[in-house]
């Protein structure tokens, strides 16, 4: 019979047996894992983790990409352990309310664009998108206009995990598991300027890539296609930063054709880009804005849909009831800590922050990273970045698949103190907006280590 040993008796050999015996891990090859054992993680503090090991590790992804305010700020501790004294849960369902959701609301709406003036809660980021599909098709629904079902995404895209997420991301492995995309939910190509556009101006690919959603458009029937759904920066995909001219564009040709925008700002809200949210920093005025982790920095679950002037009117005015909701949207617990995350970040001034130091830092470092001879491109957008790895830095030539570069560069990131993300030959990064300049430098340290480290081993194998 198993017997639950209490924590601070564990070691970490303990808490891999029992990780592998019984915990199925997201986006894992269980058999694989199980074998090798997890990495645990025992405590945090400010922009650190450490181990269970004692090793102290500098988190450059936020956690995943949502402990923005880093960890240990005792205002949202506080704000969590007062609700849950007071009211843990109740729901939102039956014509009732509690205070939590209510004044998280009426602050979302203040940071939030102008046309944003109601939120519905969800309890994560893949809810948010699921919600974000019903919502729509009910909107043209309500307008008399049922054949407008349809909406554009973008391959290599990630908007969550659900049916629905899945489906709207663009991520062909996810697609291959399961029977998905669910019907009505078709994809171009995503303004990857390196990988599809190098022949082309920066400025003159983002136009081009933008008018794959109208010669999309056309191809369904403009009077069927519901909505365009994007992230303002492709996170999960590698960091794909949109030259400047696509959002624009994009914007032009949503407008022209009446079609819904939806920006998925699940990972670019709250201050990542410099902007209080993604779609800020590049011109755009959304319908719909999906959100999640930085609203409450990750430190409880909680997401949701900013939903724009234009749908809230139809929804409320003519929706009757909107058959659609979860246990946890408003959830008072979750959105005390949302409000004083909100509250946090506005005190700190951690939007100004990234825009006009940490991530103009993060810029100087990444361009000082460009000399590496495995860099073959690096770019940033507030405080989250990339490094392509390249083999030849004057032809652009890229390693091959199977030496998993990227992965052997985590290795050495992981080895060495630092949390860093690999996408394919892509090495991402997204630190928490509290970061300070000198932690900057220290992470360049860190990430000049790794690369030469990653370029011995290269030179050592014959890669290149
Ligand atoms: N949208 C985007 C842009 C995301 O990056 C993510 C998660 N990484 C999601 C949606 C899904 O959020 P969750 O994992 O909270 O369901």
């Amino acid at each position: 019979m198993n017997t639950v040993t209490s924590r601070t008796t564990r070691s970490t050999a303990d808490w891999q047996r029992a990780d592998a015996a019984h915990f199925l891990h997201p986006f894992t090859d269980f058999q694989s894992l199980a074998r090798k054992g997890s990495r645990i993680i025992t405590r945090a503090d400010n922009i650190y983790l450490w181990d269970s090991e004692g090793h102290k590790i500098l988190d450059a992804m936020s956690g995943l990409w949502c402990v923005n305010v880093g960890y240990g700020q005792q205002a949202l501790i506080d704000a969590a352990t007062r609700q849950l004294r007071e009211l843990p849960f109740y729901n939102a369902f039956f014509q009732t309310a509690t205070p939590p959701p209510i004044e998280l609301a009426e602050l979302l709406c203040e940071v939030t664009p102008p046309q944003f003036n109601h939120v519905f809660f969800t309890g994560s980021g893949s809810e948010g998108n699921d919600t974000v599909v019903r919502m729509v098709r009910r909107y043209w629904d309500v307008l008399g206009q049922p054949q407008r079902q349809v909406i554009i995404s973008r391959k290599n895209a990630y908007h969550g995990s659900t049916m629905a997420g899945a489906s709207l991301g663009g991520m062909a492995a996810m697609h291959a598991q399961g029977g998905l995309p669910i019907p009505g939910i078709v994809h171009i190509e995503q303004p990857y300027w390196y990988a599809l556009g190098r022949s082309m101006s920066r400025d003159d690919f983002g136009r081009v890539a933008a008018r794959w959603l109208e010669d999309k458009i056309l191809e369904v029937g403009p009077d069927k296609v519901a909505a365009f759904i994007g992230e303002p920066v492709q996170g999960a995909g590698g960091v794909i930063i949109p030259p400047e001219t696509y959002w624009p564009e994009i914007q032009r040709i949503c407008d022209q054709y009446g079609i819904l925008l939806v920006s998925d700002e699940v990972i670019c809200g709250f201050g990542r880009t410099g902007h209080w949210f993604g779609c800020e920093r590049f011109g755009v005025r959304p319908d719909l804005m999906t959100f999640a982790k930085g609203v409450t920095s990750g430190y409880i679950p909680l997401g949701g849909v900013m939903v724009g002037d234009r749908v809230a009117t139809v929804m409320i005015e003519q929706g009757g009831e909107f058959e659609h909701g979860y246990t946890y949207s408003g959830h008072p617990t979750a959105c005390a800590v949302g409000v004083a995350n909100i509250r946090l970040i506005r005190e700190l001034g951690l939007v100004q922050h990234v825009r006009d130091t940490a991530g103009p830092h993060l810029a100087k470092l990444f361009e000082t990273l460009k000399d590496h001879p495995l860099v073959g491109d690096a770019e940033t957008c507030g405080l989250m970045g990339a490094l392509l790895l390249v083999k030849n830095k004057v032809t652009g030539e890229l390693f091959p698949d199977e030496v998993g570069i990227g992965m052997v560069c985590r290795g050495h990131c992981f080895g060495n103190g630092l949390i860093m993300r690999a996408v394919g030959n892509r090495m991402i990064m997204a630190p928490p907006l509290v970061m300070t300049t000198a932690q900057i430098d220290e992470m360049g340290s860190l990430i000049r280590r790794c690369l030469d480290l990653t370029l011995e081993q290269a030179r050592r194998e014959g890669w290149m």
